[in-house]
């Protein structure tokens, strides 16, 4: 495979987690991405980020980082496994507190636990009348899911998305489940990694994010992703800061393809420009073949 050259283990460095927030609708998914994105809560560096590109990284106060994917929902996360992307370390679940365990959740549990994700539940709204974090806590032990407050292993915490209590210890439980993983990567080789999304930008062309899994990702690199192929104009990061490289779990956007690839397509770089370019056409191609072979059909 191209992307997936196996790296020696003296070759791999600690990297940041890559967290999803998953859970039922209007339990607080995207108040959370949004409060932590506002707050860069431990850091407190507040309003840096300034543009949505599908992800964004957060430095702690300990200069720990957390790589977020901010599309709340389950859909990103689907949508990325069925094309066979792996991008996700953690999920946090968010369950209101003032609800109940909702067919989502469950959803959301079971499609985490598929993936052998680890889950940090977040019990939500406390701030709200009427919020009863035990009950969600009970319901979440009846399904067999018991929490640290219930004597079992799974990270919980109590927040509100709206007033910020207890977001930044969320993100310390987040730190001390991934710090159980020992994730790692090699970031002295060529980038690899997978396409969060894309899109045609006003006057720039095709803008993608991607998600550097391995690997460091340079101006002036020849990429390929999905079907899209070209060579690396600029990036950016959320803050909309031009970066000039970008390495293992960091999300940045990048300007320079022939075209958007889809959310959950994987890229690499490539040293031979027609190489690349060859692919690229290659899997077009046997897509076309594809679609009219499924119409006649
Ligand atoms: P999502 O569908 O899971 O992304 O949920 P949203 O983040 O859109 O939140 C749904 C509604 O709940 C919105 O009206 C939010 O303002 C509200 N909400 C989210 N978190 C909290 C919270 O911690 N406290 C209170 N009081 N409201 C919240």
């Amino acid at each position: 495979s191209i992307d997936q050259r196996v790296d020696a283990p003296e070759d791999l460095e600690p990297r940041a987690p890559i967290v999803t927030v998953m859970g039922h609708v209007d339990h607080g998914k995207t108040s959370l991405l949004d409060y932590i994105r506002k707050e860069n809560v431990i850091a407190g560096e507040s309003g840096g980020i300034t543009q949505h590109i599908g992800a964004y990284g957060v430095e702690l106060d300990g200069g720990q980082k957390i790589a977020f994917l901010d599309t709340p929902g389950h859909e990103a996360f689907t949508a990325m496994r069925a094309r066979g992307a792996q991008v996700t370390d953690l999920a946090i679940i968010v369950v209101a507190a003032d609800d109940d365990i909702m067919p989502q959740t469950k959803e959301a549990i079971s499609h985490a636990q598929a993936a052998g994700v680890p889950i940090v539940f977040a019990i939500n709204k406390i701030d709200k009348q009427g919020a009863n974090p035990e009950k969600i806590k009970e319901g979440l032990a009846q399904m067999n899911l018991l929490v640290e407050d219930w004597g079992g292993k799974i990270q919980s915490h109590d927040i509100s998305a709206k007033t910020g209590e207890g977001v930044k210890e969320l993100l310390e439980k987040v730190l001390l489940e991934a710090e159980l993983l020992e994730l790692t990567a090699n970031p002295n080789r060529q980038a690899y990694g997978t396409v969060v999304e894309a899109f045609l930008g006003k006057g720039r062309g095709y803008v993608s994010t991607v998600l550097v899994q391995g690997g460091t990702l340079r101006v002036g690199d020849y990429l390929l992703a999905g079907q899209n192929s070209g060579k690396v104009k600029a990036m950016q990061d959320e803050r909309g800061n031009s970066v000039k490289e970008a390495g293992p779990s960091t999300p940045v956007s990048v300007l320079g393809l022939d075209g958007a690839p889809q959310a959950g397509d994987k890229f690499s770089v490539f040293e031979d420009e027609r190489e690349a370019k060859a692919i690229a056409t290659k899997r077009t191609q046997l897509q076309r073949e594809q679609s009219v072979r499924t119409q006649r059909h």
